[in-house]
């Protein structure tokens, strides 16, 4: 088969990984404040764990790059916030919700989005390594989007996006990796160069998120130890996978 048409499939196989996250919440029936907000504390810890994985990935390829890349991934956040704060909220419609339920969706999503930029960088450049490397980092990428489509479906599914709505917000953030593999296969050195300032990034604005959207909002509806120890729970279970990957 040619080559590039072999990285496209194997990182089209990760995104269609991150619709499995939705599957769990086929089985939660009632969505109440209290399920919102241990859904966020499990949104929040998947991620706070990713984000550890893609700086230590990051920091293989330059610290000062990844740290200029958090910072980035800090502002970026900042701006989307900023832009969605001068939309009234009231307008601002995401499925079945709107106002601040839907702005907190349409962030989740851009951020999740975003941050599949860099893996799909780190896709494309693991097969420049060989195939047989390539497909040891897509397999273990793909596996890493199943808990991030978990996370995305915690935080879309309580504002009453359906669970099939859920997958195809899931496969669609992670829509980047195929994009972007392709080219980062086909002109390697360049992007390599570019990575930990995407790992960075990636980190950064995922870590942020968390910190200014995520948790908040679970302290606000659950109990503060619980919350806090579900959040804890979820991002040591995150490192843990990765590891085992
Ligand atoms: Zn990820």
């Amino acid at each position: 088969m040619n080559e590039v048409l072999l990285v496209f499939l194997y990182a089209l196989f990760t995104a269609v990984a991150t619709g499995f996250g939705a599957i769990p919440f086929a089985f939660v029936r009632e969505i109440s404040e209290r399920v919102t907000a241990y859904s966020s504390a499990i949104a929040g810890g998947l991620m706070l764990g990713a984000s550890f994985g893609l700086v230590a990935e990051g920091t293989v390829y330059g610290r000062g790059e990844t740290l200029i890349g958090a910072l980035l991934g800090v502002a970026f956040i900042l701006v989307t916030q900023l832009l969605l704060r001068e939309y009234d909220s009231q307008d601002l419609v995401f499925g079945a919700a709107t106002g601040e339920g839907a702005k907190k969706m349409l962030l989740m999503v851009i951020v999740m989005t975003v941050h599949s930029f860099a893996e799909g960088v780190a896709v494309g450049v693991s097969f420049g390594g060989g195939v047989t490397l390539g497909a040891v980092i897509t397999i273990a990428i793909a596996l890493h989007n199943v808990p991030e489509g978990v996370a995305i479906s915690a935080v879309l599914r309580p504002q009453g996006v359906s669970v099939a709505r859920c997958a195809g917000w899931s496969v669609f953030s992670s829509l980047p990796q195929p994009l972007m593999a392709v080219p980062a296969f086909l002109f390697v050195e360049t992007f390599r160069t570019a990575l930990p300032y995407g790992l960075g990034f990636a980190a950064g604005a995922m870590v942020f998120m968390v910190l200014v959207e995520l948790l908040p909002e679970a302290y606000e509806h659950g109990d503060r130890a619980q919350v806090a120890t579900v959040a804890t729970l979820s991002a040591v279970g995150m490192v843990l996978f990765q590891q085992w990957l």
